[in-house]
């Protein structure tokens, strides 16, 4: 009885504050055949053709049941999502893997690196810049590692009235709260890891920028601006504004925890 109760309560605790990060938002069309369909904070994105889609990011198991009614909100069918791609290979983004492949019967796919830290099955592991090919849709696989070992940044070229953009889906360049840049037994590249891929980030074309959590590239507002004028998800300068940022930090870590001797 104790013990069920301590399970109960170490679960729930466990549980709380990611749930309440993981709220509905509306689905959305962002740019040529690329919609929005996840949660608040959990970025999924549904790359549609006519041949299925394509979903990056599973997130939560929980999760699912959301991105499959935003999928269908937007007039799409969750069970012809075709291929299943990831950001990352952490819980928020990958856990939800085999609860969508049970419904859809899609094929996974992870970058090299990342394949061991995934859930489920996984029809086929990807190598740096190999593609991945949809009804026309063409998605490339970028390795930019660092924040896991395989993570991956997804490029695409999308037309909208008449014009073709890059479309850039970042990985993750985030320093976690106890990541070890310094004298890493586990992951002894990390910091070179980062620095590649910044490097990779740099090197990318990019009018319209994406990430795995939505306050990474502005959705809440971007979102509001949606219809008033030109495409808000347009945005290079943010992007560039972005990866400063985000090199910002990462350097400022790695030179704190060089001074701290670890
Ligand atoms: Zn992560």
């Amino acid at each position: 009885m104790i013990l069920r109760i301590f399970l109960i309560l170490t679960l729930t605790q466990a549980v709380l504050p990611a749930q309440s990060d993981d709220g509905p938002f509306p689905p959305h069309k962002i740019i040529g055949n690329i919609y929005y369909v996840g949660s608040a904070e959990l970025a999924s994105f549904l790359i549609t053709t006519p041949r299925g889609h394509i979903l990056i990011n599973s997130s939560y198991e929980r999760t699912v049941p959301l991105i499959e009614a935003s999928v269908e909100k937007l007039g799409f069918h969750f069970r012809d999502i075709n291929i299943l791609l990831d950001s990352h290979a952490h819980g928020d983004h990958v856990e939800g893997n085999p609860l969508v492949k049970k419904l859809t019967g899609a094929t996974v796919m992870v970058m090299q690196g990342d394949e061991k830290s995934v859930p489920g099955s996984i029809d086929r592991v990807l190598r740096n810049g190999e593609q991945v090919k949809l009804g026309g849709a063409v998605l490339t696989a970028r390795l930019t590692p660092g924040h896991t070992r395989g993570a991956t940044t997804w490029t695409t070229k999308v037309t909208e009235g008449g014009k073709t953009y890059d479309v850039v889906i970042v990985s993750s360049i985030n320093v976690n709260p106890g990541y070890i840049l310094v004298n890493n037994t586990k992951y002894p590249e990390i910091a070179d890891d980062y620095r590649r891929a910044f490097e990779v980030l740099r090197s990318l074309p990019c009018d319209v920028f994406l990430a795995p959590h939505g306050k990474q590239y502005g959705l809440a507002e971007k979102y509001s601006k949606l219809g008033a004028g030109p495409n808000p998800f347009i945005d290079p300068q943010g992007y560039k504004a972005y990866l400063d940022n985000g090199e910002k930090l990462f350097l400022g870590k790695l030179e704190e925890q060089k001074r701290g001797g670890k």
